[in-house]
């Protein structure tokens, strides 16, 4: 309704009487009043269910791009020199890699199939990092002749890149994984070599002596959703100490620093009490610990080395939303409150460590019950929330899991039903299918069934 001089009048609403939640926050922290999310970037979540399907994946273009500058502007503004290197195993649908690479980042991959994928999207060989510990001769030698940049993770990875190196008359780019104690535990020392017991002091030294591989980084990943900056003080520690050795001993300056990924994003994990948006640590306070570190380091002549970050969760988790429907209500046994929606877990694969945060997507009623969520999977497991707070949702309401861009739609799994769609919404607000959803023909076309079982009577 507007008025002839233009002024919007607002629309009548009937007063509601609302509890007031005053006083100190519990150990739940304040309780936030839930709102409906009745649209994503400008385009209403039922118009996106009628039109795509349910359920649907959604992903902001525009989310993608802000947290990303805002993560290079918490490192730019520390130090001079960072490269962002996009983690394809965190979601890997090219549309997404290429807004990253868009943005400036390299590709951070640690499979064949992963480093295939990062050419195919156009990303020059000598700015894809190739991490991870299975990397065949072929890998290896397509990397090599592609000048990219390999993360050794393992001696006999060293000693198969040297015989290569010879073979193919060329010097491949090196540098390691270095593992490590950070404080944090249990320490991830499966990948790479450690620093404390000297494991990776040696492996520098064997790529230094044998003049076959030319050294120019030194890598760690501590591990992933971490929550304390100052492990990554740690570590910046520990590999500046590597690089400062190398200088004294060889007089060979490494040409960067990689501190992998692993910052948390602002999902909450399970069993924890706040929620992960107010108190997980940000982009700040980790290029705070890791920058500074850096900055106070005695390197020979003062050279910084570049600074790269494969930083993947804490960059797509916010911008992708799973979008659902409800199928049905019922109680349990003992009484308690389920909901029924057409989720699994087999989608949602995060569901099996984060509280989601999930909102419904219609206006609701003031009632709230103790709910549980199930998926439609015919599976125990299939639990979307174990227990959540929720207004009552009814058979055909829609509702939106939040914080899903990270992970699952790389360890996502067909199971029973078809993989749907993904949709990109871009900066203007226009959807885009970047994923189809599977057919029938998707999974029959890869099978084969031998002549004698082509036939049966019943
Ligand atoms: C998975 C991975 C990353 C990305 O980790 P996030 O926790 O998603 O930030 C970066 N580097 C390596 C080597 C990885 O394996």
């Amino acid at each position: 309704m507007s008025t002839s001089d233009g002024i919007e009048k607002k629309r009548y609403e009937r007063p509601v009487i609302r509890k007031l939640e005053g006083g100190v926050p519990g150990k739940f922290g304040a309780r936030a009043a839930m709102t409906p999310l009745t649209h994503i970037d400008g385009l209403s979540v039922s118009g996106l269910i009628e039109q795509f399907g349910s359920p649907l994946f959604v992903i902001s273009e525009r989310s993608i791009r802000s947290t990303f500058r805002k993560a290079q502007a918490a490192f730019t503004t520390r130090y001079p020199r960072v490269q962002f290197a996009w983690s394809y195993k965190t979601n890997y649908l090219d549309a997404v890699c290429k807004i990253y690479h868009q943005e400036g980042s390299w590709a951070e991959v640690v499979s064949g199939f992963e480093y295939e994928k990062a050419l195919r999207n156009g990303v020059p060989g000598k700015k894809i990092i190739f991490n991870g510990p299975d990397k065949t001769m072929d890998d290896l030698s397509l990397a090599i002749r592609n000048d990219s940049l390999i993360h050794i993770d393992h001696l006999d990875e060293l000693y198969m890149l040297g015989g290569l190196a010879e073979n193919l008359g060329i010097r491949p780019k090196v540098a390691i994984r270095v593992n490590m104690d950070t404080g944090v535990y249990p320490m991830w020392d499966r990948f790479g070599f450690n620093y404390e017991n000297g494991q990776a002091w040696d492996a520098l030294n064997k790529i230094m002596r044998s003049g076959k591989l030319e050294l120019v980084g030194l890598h760690t990943h501590i591990g992933t959703f971490m929550l304390s900056p100052s492990a990554y003080a740690m570590a910046a520690y520990k590999l500046a100490d590597l690089a400062i050795g190398l200088q004294q001993r060889y007089n060979h300056t490494v040409k960067y620093i990689d501190m992998g990924g692993g910052f948390a994003s602002r999902n909450t994990l399970k069993g924890s009490y706040l929620p992960g948006q107010d108190v997980n640590p940000g982009f700040d306070d980790f290029a705070e610990a890791i920058t500074s570190t850096l900055l106070n380091a005695s390197f020979v002549n003062n050279e910084l080395p570049l600074l790269i970050l494969e930083t993947g969760r804490a960059l797509v988790d916010e911008a992708g939303y799973l979008l659902g429907t409800v199928i049905a209500n019922k109680r349990t046994s003992q009484g308690k409150r389920t909901t029924i929606i057409d989720i699994g877990v087999n989608l949602l694969f995060t569901a099996f460590w984060y509280d989601h945060k999930i909102s419904p997507a219609q206006s609701f009623t003031e009632y709230t019950e103790e709910t549980t969520l199930y998926g439609p999977l015919c599976m125990n497991i299939d639990v979307i929330r174990d227990s959540a707070n929720l207004p009552l949702l009814n058979k055909g309401d829609h509702l939106v899991i939040h914080h899903t861009g990270a992970y699952n739609l790389t360890q996502w799994m067909q199971f029973i039903t078809l993989r749907p769609k993904v949709v990109l919404i871009d900066q203007e607000g226009k959807p885009h299918v970047i994923r189809d959803n599977e057919h029938m023909e998707t999974l029959t076309g890869l099978e084969h069934t031998p002549a004698h079982l082509t036939s049966f009577e019943l």
